[in-house]
């Protein structure tokens, strides 16, 4: 413990002796592992909330905007000159709220030393805390405490009269003085340097020396705070409606009407607690902490209606109301039997909303065993909004690249690996959500891993489907829609390849090459037609919904020896355009994409057994030596003289997608060796 004597403002030279006068070294190793230990955890760490710090006399390092505290290393912090800090809090400033930020903001520029790194705007505090490490976080806990009724008068029962509280402030400069003023009068009063400071409906500074006292204070406030508490959480999850398809993606529609949004349910018990009563929904009407506006603002919109179409005639009234009171676009929706759903600029963002705000209802639950929840003023929600400081975290976490297919939702059969999984992952990079739809779990899954590991803003996942099952599909539906909001467009590209002249043909063999390639596609439809039907009735002029069927050249062309498979594509077109009649007056396109031999591929180019070897030992090709010989014998029927990739096939979706103007078309990628009549 640190017992040094702070007494007046202008004693700058004046440092704790413990902190080391210079280096960062193994203390920056410390820094880095007690960041990401509370980072990783959520009870301790929600969306970009909390940083941490180290210093020793001369610099501090403080965890630079933008970079989580999961995954933080040397580079996430900024170093700032700690002569230049203090300078700050002695320094008038305008009495002006905003020049005054502004001021301030250049001043804490002008001390960082990393200028490429923009420091967290609590910097000056954790600077004013002589101990070499501090650890500011937003804890669930912590904040049921902090955003109750009588958050003062049950701290003190808890923890004694030796602690630092401060009421709500404006965060900023008013905040940081007003602290130093707090941590000045405690050096006074008990002669030595505070370890903790609550912050009401804001949060928590720990400092201390060592991280391992730093773990040990944060244990045992969570210790006394879990036993305080009168009533758990109620915890568990909930099974999502099937009425989740019947609602969302026609609310989607009509919070899509600048671009196109993504929606997210997530449902449980504490989620049930609040969308059951309005009683308990008066809890959560108001944001409780900066933070909580930053990512979900800081209205949000209650259906209490029983029935889809209730639902639905209340949003059509309420959204344009929202909005034109509001100015923006309601981010959190809470829906009787349905659950929270979150508005998303895109998927990742969705996560955030759902997590900041499931940690809003906590906080209101806790708050109940502190004398009730305890919100922000309108005054001090009106601060956050117009405060330009937290306007550019929401930016940094809003970063949008803009690719083709930016924030659709695409369901891909057969995606889980080859010609789907590549198709699949070229619209990944394009920007959009990716369904992957494959009876193999297990590759679907590490398709998926792998595909969110690429993702910036959008996301994957996968659902066990079984595309000759119409219930499998209906589960495939509803997992999407929970997960992205609506269907923008389906690709049916699972199917089989059994080839065989009459006479090896088994009946067995060609009904189930005709139930996955031409029935599956019938009941694919059926499953999807009806949320794409209920998006385009609620959706700008300008929106379609694609359902896109990757076809075969043997859908245009009969194959000999192959007729099961030729025969199940051919009748695909014909369906193709049937359901493109039917689907045109509801602005869904139907097309096929009628794709060549992919050359360059395993299943053909595999060196040990690809079809070049295997028709190389077999003597398919009159007169061929080596599987070169092969090779060029197929090359030669495409005028191109290329094979069909997933990328020719991507530009293919991507253009029927963008277009408008056309329906019911088989569009062949075979390098010319089909043309059209
Ligand atoms: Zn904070």
């Amino acid at each position: 413990m640190v017992s040094n004597n702070f007494i007046g403002s202008g004693n700058f030279e004046k440092h704790s002796p413990t902190l080391p006068l210079g280096g960062g070294g193994a203390n920056l190793d410390d820094l880095i592992s007690i960041s990401r230990f509370y980072g990783k955890d959520s009870r301790f760490v929600i969306a970009g909330g909390g940083n941490t710090s180290y210093k020793n006399q001369k610099k501090i390092w403080v965890k630079a905007s933008g970079y989580p505290l999961a995954t933080i290393t040397e580079d996430g912090f900024a170093v700032l000159n700690r002569a230049l800090l203090r300078y700050m809090s002695e320094k008038e400033y305008s009495n002006d709220p905003t020049e005054r930020e502004e001021q301030v903001k250049n001043d804490l520029a002008t001390a960082t030393i990393t200028k490429d790194k923009r420091p967290s705007v609590e910097t000056s505090m954790h600077n004013i805390i002589e101990y070499a490490f501090v650890v500011h976080l937003h804890p669930t806990l912590v904040n049921g405490l902090m955003c109750s009724q009588n958050a003062e008068k049950e701290l003190t029962n808890l923890f004694g009269e030796k602690l630092i509280y401060i009421e709500y402030t404006d965060p900023g400069y008013v905040l940081f003085k007003k602290v130093d003023e707090r941590i000045k009068e405690y050096r006074q009063r008990f002669s030595e340097e505070p370890q903790v400071i609550w912050l009401q409906n804001h949060g928590i500074f720990v400092a201390a020396d060592t991280i391992d006292e730093i773990k040990s204070i944060y244990d045992s406030i969570f210790t006394k705070l879990e036993n305080a508490i009168k009533t758990p959480i109620p915890t568990g999850e909930r099974a999502t409606c099937g009425c989740t398809e019947e609602i969302l993606p026609a609310l989607r529609m009509m919070v899509s009407t600048e671009n196109l949004k993504t929606l997210k349910v997530r449902k449980n018990e504490l989620i049930k607690y609040f969308y059951d009563s309005k009683k308990h929904q008066q809890n959560i009407i108001k944001p409780f902490t900066p933070d909580q506006i930053v990512y979900c603002k800081s209205n949000y919109l209650f259906f209490n209606d029983e029935s889809p179409e209730q639902v639905i005639a209340d949003t059509k009234k309420r959204i344009p109301e929202f909005v034109s009171k509001f100015g923006y676009l309601p981010k959190v929706l809470l829906i009787k039997g349905i659950g929270l759903v979150a508005v998303g600029g895109h998927a990742k963002q969705c996560d955030i909303i759902l997590d900041v705000f499931e940690d809003a209802m906590k906080v209101a639950y806790i708050a109940q065993s502190f004398g009730g929840a305890h919100p922000m003023t309108q005054t001090q929600i009106d601060f956050i909004d117009n405060w330009e400081v937290e306007n550019y975290r929401r930016s940094v976490s809003n970063t949008q690249s803009n690719g083709r297919v930016e924030n659709k939702t695409i369901i891909v059969t057969g995606a889980a690996q080859g010609f789907g999984e590549g198709i699949a992952e070229c619209l990944l990079r394009e920007g959009a959500n990716i369904v992957v739809a494959d009876l193999n779990e297990e590759a679907g899954k590490a398709t998926t891993e792998r595909f969110n590991a690429m993702t910036k803003s959008n996301r994957a996942i996968f659902v066990k489907t079984n595309v000759a099952e119409i219930n499998s599909l209906q589960n495939l539906v509803h997992e999407t829609v929970c997960h992205f909001g609506g269907i923008d467009c389906f690709i049916s590209n699972a199917g089989v390849l059994r080839a065989g002249g009459l006479e090896d043909m088994t009946p067995e063999n060609f009904e189930f090459v005709t139930k996955i390639n031409y029935n599956a596609y019938f009941l694919c439809t059926k499953a999807v037609s009806k949320v794409m039907k209920l998006q385009t009735a609620h959706a700008p002029n300008n929106y379609y919904s694609d359902i896109i069927q990757i076809n075969s050249k043997s859908g245009l062309r009969g194959s000999k020896a192959n007729f099961a498979y030729a025969g199940g594509k051919f009748g695909g077109i014909g369906l193709t355009q049937s359901f493109a009649l039917e689907l045109a007056p509801f602005r869904i396109k139907v097309n096929s994409i009628c794709p060549g031999n992919y050359y360059e591929g395993p299943l053909w180019s595999d060196p040990d057994n690809g079809l070049f070897v295997q028709y190389l030992k077999a003597g398919k090709v009159p007169g061929a030596k080596t599987v070169d010989d092969v090779k060029e014998f197929y090359l030669a029927q495409v005028p191109m003289r290329k094979g069909c990739t997933p990328e020719d096939v991507t530009k293919g979706v991507l253009y029927l997608m963008e277009q408008c103007g056309e329906t019911g078309q088989a569009l062949p990628i075979t390098g010319g060796q089909v043309m059209l009549n």
